[in-house]
C-alpha cells in the first residue's frame, strides 16, 4: 500500500494537452525519483509472480511502455520484446493497422521477435480506450503468441479500456 501510495502520487495531470479539451497524465515524475521507479517495478513483478509465473516474454508498447518494461523482465529474468510505431523498426516486421481517437496508426513488431505459442505479458504506461494495447493484442494472436494479460501504471476506467480488451486482462497500478 506504502508503494502504490507513492506511485499514485507521482503522476500529476496537464490539462489541454497535446490539444485542448484533453487532460494528459504524465508518469516523469515516477522516473525522476528512484523509489518511485522502483516501487513501480515491485509492484508490477509481485503481481507477475503470483498470478503468470509462467510469463516467458514482456511486450512493450512505443513509447513508454519502453520505460517500464524493460526494468520488469529483468527482474523476472526473461526478455522484452518492441512493439513500434510503423517505420521504426529494421528487418522484417509484422504490423496491425488499428484506430485513433482521430485518425489510424499501424503498430510494428519485428518478424523473429515472439515465437509461435510464447506467452507473453503487454506493457505500457496508460490505458485509455484500449484501442493500442487492443492493436498489440492482435499482432501477438497473428503471431501465434497467447497473451497472458496486459499491465499498466495509469487506467482511465471512464473509457471502458478494459471492456474492449476481453476476455484478457488488465492489471493497473492506479485508476483515474
Ligand atoms: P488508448 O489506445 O488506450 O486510447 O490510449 C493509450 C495510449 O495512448 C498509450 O500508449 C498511452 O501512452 C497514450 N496516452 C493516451 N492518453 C495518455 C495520457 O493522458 N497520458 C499518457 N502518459 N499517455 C497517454
Amino acid at each position: 500500500a506504502e508503494k502504490l501510495e507513492l506511485v499514485a502520487q507521482s503522476i500529476r495531470s496537464f490539462p489541454d494537452f497535446p490539444s485542448k479539451g484533453i487532460l494528459f497524465w504524465d508518469i516523469c515524475p515516477i522516473l525522476k525519483d528512484p523509489r518511485t521507479l522502483t516501487a513501480v517495478t515491485d509492484l508490477f513483478e509481485e503481481h507477475v509472480r503470483k498470478n503468470f509465473p509462467q510469463v516467458e516474454l514482456i511486450v512493450g508498447l512505443d513509447a513508454r511502455g519502453f520505460l517500464f518494461g524493460p526494468l520488469l523482465s529483468q527482474r523476472l529474468g526473461i526478455g522484452f520484446a518492441l512493439v513500434r510505431k510503423k517505420g521504426k523498426l529494421p528487418g522484417p516486421t509484422v504490423g496491425v493497422a488499428y484506430d485513433l481517437e482521430y485518425g489510424k496508426a499501424e503498430a510494428e513488431i519485428q518478424a523473429d521477435a515472439v515465437a509461435p505459442g510464447q506467452k507473453v505479458l503487454i506493457i505500457d504506461d496508460l490505458l485509455a480506450t484500449g484501442g493500442t494495447l487492443f492493436a498489440a493484442c492482435e499482432l501477438m494472436k497473428e503471431q501465434k503468441a497467447e497473451v497472458l494479460g496486459c499491465l499498466v501504471v495509469i487506467e482511465l476506467k471512464e473509457l471502458k479500456g478494459a471492456e474492449r480488451l476481453k476476455p484478457n486482462s488488465v492489471y493497473s497500478l492506479v485508476q483515474h
